[in-house]
């Protein structure tokens, strides 16, 4: 793949590093490229971040064909520019695609996509201890009509953020209510995928989350409603006696780059990782015995997010007030890799 590139002839003034938030900002430039049946993927450039006209007829804004991914860029303690992981996102992309019956981007057209915009917008690139450059590529369906059919066409474009430390006051447990009634996901739909839709269906349980004082909807799949899927857009791990246990992967669930890090880690430090179902009652009695030691999130966007206080039918169940000491472990862990290329797992650190 041959990447056109077109540089802004201005260029916009970079914000504080302590404004940044998540998202608000974005970069000089964009990755875009279209794709038609009969010609696949041309065009590929990169081009000054700019709106985008589009058809009100345009297949993404009915139908949701769209899907899209979420990485990042950090300036190493070497100064030089480093991916984490993301051929993991580049195969996490196809699979999405698939399921939408959207046409795929090779690996390498993918990671090199993303590399050559980084690179062009590396003064972006914050590097104040825990900030960051996301990165989110995306694929729309462009057709402009009106039925409900796989598109004929589409466009894949990458946008890139500067964006804060998640902790800007020191990690913070969050409070996590378990929603009886909704769903993200079921058997045969698109759970462990990141399509647009996915998100969208979240948020009514996020927002009655928010207004009864929790930060996060505990997710309830499976054919009873009763099993333990996800935390808000994070996969779940409890330690409970000594072990870790996370949702396993039945088809509803995100295969988190993050989680497969986690478990990766865990287990050479010789922890137990057990990968199963667990019912909301089993993880009710667990808490009522105190025997959940710890519970966190992991994602891109936080890394690691300790869960201190569980929400069910009313009742809060404190699991702590602080993070727990394998929590700050993996934290430090995962954040030691990113940063000094070359000590742990250098196969998971990819130079730009
Ligand atoms: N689950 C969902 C639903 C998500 O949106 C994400 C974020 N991509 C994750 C889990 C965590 O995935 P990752 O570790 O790859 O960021």
């Amino acid at each position: 793949m041959n990447i056109n590139i077109k540089k802004a002839q201005k260029k916009k003034s970079k914000p504080d590093h302590t404004i940044l938030g998540f998202g608000k900002y974005f970069t000089d430039h964009m990755f875009t490229m279209e794709y038609t049946e009969q010609a696949g993927w041309i065009n590929p450039q990169t081009i000054p971040f700019d709106d985008m006209a589009m058809s009100p007829s345009t297949t993404v804004f009915h139908y949701a064909q769209s899907v899209f991914e979420g990485l990042k860029a950090y300036i190493n303690n070497q100064n030089e520019v480093v991916l984490f992981r993301p051929y993991q996102n580049a195969r996490r992309f196809q699979k999405s695609c698939l399921r939408m019956a959207m046409p795929t981007i090779p690996e390498d057209d993918f990671v090199k996509a993303i590399s050559t915009l980084v690179k062009i917008d590396k003064d972006w690139i914050p590097t104040q201890e825990g900030t960051s450059l996301y990165i989110r590529p995306f694929m729309i369906a462009k057709d402009e009509i009106l039925g409900v059919h796989p598109s004929k066409t589409y466009q894949f474009i990458i946008i890139l953020s500067p964006v804060g430390h998640y902790y800007p006051k020191g990690i913070k447990p969050i409070s996590i209510s378990i929603n009886p009634i909704y769903s993200r996901s079921f058997f045969g739909g698109t759970g462990d995928v990141k399509c647009a839709a996915n998100y969208s269906i979240s948020l009514l349980a996020q927002k009655e989350a928010k207004e009864k004082g929790f930060d996060q909807v505990l997710w309830l799949g499976g054919k009873e409603h009763n099993i333990i899927t996800e935390v808000g857009a994070m996969n779940m791990m409890f330690v409970i006696n000594n072990e870790i246990i996370t949702p396993k992967l039945d088809g509803t669930i995100l295969a988190g780059v993050t989680r497969d890090s986690v478990i990766t880690l865990l287990r050479e430090w010789g922890y137990t990782v057990i990968e199963r179902d667990m019912t909301v009652d089993e993880l009710i009695h667990h808490l009522m015995n105190k025997s959940v030691q710890e519970a966190f999130g992991t994602g891109t966007a936080a890394t690691i997010s300790p869960v201190g206080m569980i929400e069910y039918k009313g009742t809060h169940y404190l699991i702590s007030e602080n993070i727990g000491v394998l929590s700050k472990r993996i934290y430090d862990t995962l954040n030691m890799i990113k940063l000094k290329t070359g000590s742990v797992h250098p196969d998971w650190v990819h130079l730009v």
